[in-house]
């Protein structure tokens, strides 16, 4: 716990000098490596790198607890006593029942009673993601393994939470990657869409975020990950025709450098 507390207050402290430009190049902390990754280190140059996702994040997404995205709020909650979380759980409510009311509800009748703590829970389950890390997403299931041709697994369902309009964004995530000595348990690679899925996200974030994470966990010669999702936000609205979906992809490693590999995959998707 002291541990994470001090990588937190490292993170503070690089924001506050970075902010100050009292340390102009920006400051690279090394992560502490997870046990199951042995060697180098993170692609400064990565797309996650163009544009931080959160004011605390410089690196990529595996940072050095693990948490994979640190904020005050994640850090909090992670550490929370089973008290404070009932006290975060009521804090949520009480701000639902203040939007109901200004939305025009009674808050006192029966239908309506005890959604404000419903939802809280279920605010609190949709976000779960934020409480998990990478380490423990992973544990124990990276193996060598002389298998150098292309896994996919598809169809991985996922439901995530639009950052913007706070509304589901849901469908499926196909992951695939071309091992090179080192192969992650199958059922893992959907914990690992789950676990940045249960966040606030944007469909594009999510997909390059679950391709930068098995790039770093793996080192594979390739990955590949393609997500088709509905936005609410945008069905609900009326911008999109119902049934539509978005698609987005990251391609790293050899499926971006040959087209003969992201054709295969695609290929196998079913997609070409
Ligand atoms: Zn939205």
């Amino acid at each position: 716990m002291s541990e994470h507390k001090d990588n937190e207050n490292h993170n503070l402290k690089r924001e506050h000098e970075s902010v100050n430009g009292t340390h102009s190049p920006r400051p690279v902390v090394q992560p502490k490596r997870s046990k199951l990754i042995t060697s180098s280190h993170f692609d400064l140059n990565s797309p996650l790198q163009t544009r931080p996702a959160s004011p605390l994040i410089l690196n990529p997404p595996i940072d050095s607890d693990g948490l994979s995205w640190p904020s005050h709020g994640a850090r909090s909650r992670i550490d929370q006593t089973p008290e404070e979380a009932a006290e975060r759980e009521k804090r949520i409510a009480d701000a639902v029942r203040t939007i109901l009311t200004e939305l025009g509800e009674d808050t006192n009748r029966e239908g309506i009673l005890e959604t404000p703590e419903r939802y809280a829970r279920a605010m609190l389950f949709f976000t779960k993601g934020y409480e998990d890390n990478i380490r423990d997403v992973i544990k124990h299931a990276v193996f060598e393994e002389n298998h150098d041709e292309m896994v996919i697994v598809r169809d991985i369902e996922i439901y995530s939470l639009c950052e913007h309009h706070l509304v589901p964004f849901f469908g499926k995530v196909h992951i695939g990657y071309i091992p090179n000595k080192r192969v992650l348990g199958l059922s893992k690679l959907a914990r690992l869409a789950e676990m940045y899925a249960r966040r606030f996200q944007v469909q594009e974030r999510l997909t390059k975020q679950i391709a930068m994470a098995l790039s770093e966990i793996l080192k594979p010669r390739g990955v590949a990950v393609v997500m088709e999702a509905t936005h609410m936000c945008m069905v609900s609205r009326g911008v999109q025709k119902t049934g539509s979906s978005t698609t987005t992809s990251c391609m790293l490693g050899c499926f971006r450098d040959h087209q003969k590999t992201r054709e295969e995959f695609l290929t196998l998707l079913g997609r070409k």
